[in-house]
């Protein structure tokens, strides 16, 4: 196979979310699995809702994931291709001028609906002379402009589909150009597809309509003499929440930014968002070269991938727990040896704050009227230095001394020590606390 060229497109009208992370991954880690480059386009055609903040964004979140791009283009810099390309379709009858206003065209499908009929254009455009077209435009009408198709079935392989075939004919001529001269995304698409050389469209399967109208543009465009260059397309399943039903209310909180500042990291992100949805277990991998390296179409399902936050911070807890002092030293307080202690029981990195501040501001835990006596004796137990040891010979000297065992035992001296009923093992916190807080501590005392 050559190298492949993919290409990511989104839209610079919002922050990037986990839907289209996933179709970033995909074509990143089919690009790096087969030695490919990935292209970053900005889809920026609607310039009144596209802003240079969002292309931003979406450029720091990718970086934020590890993906690089080998080439970068906006299409709010090309329109002069675009001009031209829709001038040949112009030329060629393919692109027609259409005039029909929203209204009318609103009351032209829902009379088709009562006659039974699908709501496909009815190409009336098609039929007017040019003395109607003149009357339309000194009415103040400007058109907009329609594909025509071909009426006939389109088909092709698609990577995690198989055979597809579509009869556009069950198609509204798809509009390229609205009235006020500007371009939808589908020529824009095309011409950008057969500049960059794209081998492989790879986007998610509410496309799969738009394919089969962009394949016969894509001819359109080229000679149609069967050497056009036309990508291979793998449309991927939609994401669904757990509960299987669509994340489109909730997509704005399920933003890389919003993750990000939850302390969700990359790479959980990133192994969640490959995995779901494949036949592969969804685990930790520590790099895009880890999931790269085990990325086929082959393992993509047809079911809808279901996305569970639940998941995420599972996979984010168990990153954490592998994580090296080394990798969270600037965003933590607290040296190695908390770190090691504390990693283990969180699930995000903003969690380590709160056992930062146990272990080093002066807090008081809690202890109940039934407990002081027994705490107060932990404290007088207690030597001047604490070591990994001290905590069983502690817990062994008082069951001795009380007869109090398991977790009557244990859990008053966890909460005067912390004030919580869980966290890392107690012979590691009492070393973290040092000899003289836990006794102030034990005592009821603020330390
Ligand atoms: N800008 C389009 C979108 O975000 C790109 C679709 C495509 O990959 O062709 O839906």
């Amino acid at each position: 196979m050559t190298k492949p060229i993919v290409r990511f497109a989104p839209s610079p009208t919002g922050r990037l979310h986990v839907g289209n992370v996933r179709t970033a991954l995909m074509n990143v880690l089919f690009a790096q699995a087969e030695g490919g480059m990935f292209v970053l386009r900005i889809d920026d055609t609607d310039t009144a809702r596209s802003t240079a903040e969002y292309e931003q964004g979406i450029k720091d979140d990718l970086s934020w994931l590890g993906v690089t791009w080998g080439q970068t283009f906006k299409q709010s810099e090309r329109f002069g291709m675009y001009d031209e390309a829709a001038d040949k379709l112009r030329a060629d009858g393919m692109l027609y001028p259409c005039y029909e206003t929203a209204d009318e065209l609103d009351r032209q499908r829902k009379l088709q609906r009562v006659a039974g009929k699908p709501p496909v254009y009815n190409r009336a455009a098609l039929e007017l002379t040019d003395e109607q077209k003149a009357a339309y435009e000194s009415e103040g009408r400007t058109p907009h402009w329609r594909f025509k198709l071909s009426g006939g079935t389109v088909t092709w392989n698609d990577m995690v589909r198989g055979e597809q075939s579509i009869d556009v004919s069950s198609l509204s001529d798809p509009v390229l150009i609205r009235g006020d001269g500007s371009y939808l995304y589908t020529l824009p698409s095309v011409v950008d597809d057969i500049e960059a050389a794209i081998t492989h469209v790879i986007r998610g399967e509410d496309h799969v309509t738009n394919s089969a109208a962009q394949i016969e543009i894509f001819h359109a465009l080229q000679n149609g003499n069967g050497a056009d260059h036309l990508p291979t397309f793998a449309h991927t399943p939609l994401l669904v929440g757990a509960d299987g039903k669509s994340l489109s209310k909730r997509i704005g909180s399920l933003s890389m930014m919003e993750l990000r500042e939850q302390g969700i990291e990359p790479m959980s992100v990133a192994s969640l968002l490959s995995k779901i949805g494949t036949s592969d277990a969804v685990e930790v991998r520590h790099g895009l070269d880890a999931l790269a390296s085990e990325f086929s179409f082959s393992k993509i399902g047809r079911a809808p991938a279901r996305f569970d936050e639940k998941d995420l911070l599972a996979l984010n807890a168990k990153i954490l727990h592998d994580t090296p002092y080394e990798e969270v030293a600037d965003r933590i307080s607290g040296d190695a040896a908390f770190w090691n202690i504390v990693r283990a029981n969180i699930e995000k990195i903003s969690d380590v704050d709160a056992w930062a501040d146990i272990v080093l501001k002066p807090m008081s835990g809690e202890i109940a009227a039934e407990d002081v006596d027994f705490c107060n004796a932990a404290a007088e137990f207690l030597p001047d230095t604490v070591l990994p040891e001290t905590w069983s010979a502690l817990v062994g000297h008082l069951k001795t001394e009380t007869g109090r065992k398991g977790k009557g035992l244990f859990m008053p001296l966890r909460l005067a020590l912390t004030a919580q009923g869980h966290g890392p093992s107690m012979d590691d916190m009492l070393v973290l606390l040092g000899a003289e807080k836990a006794k102030a501590r034990l005592r009821g005392e603020s330390a």
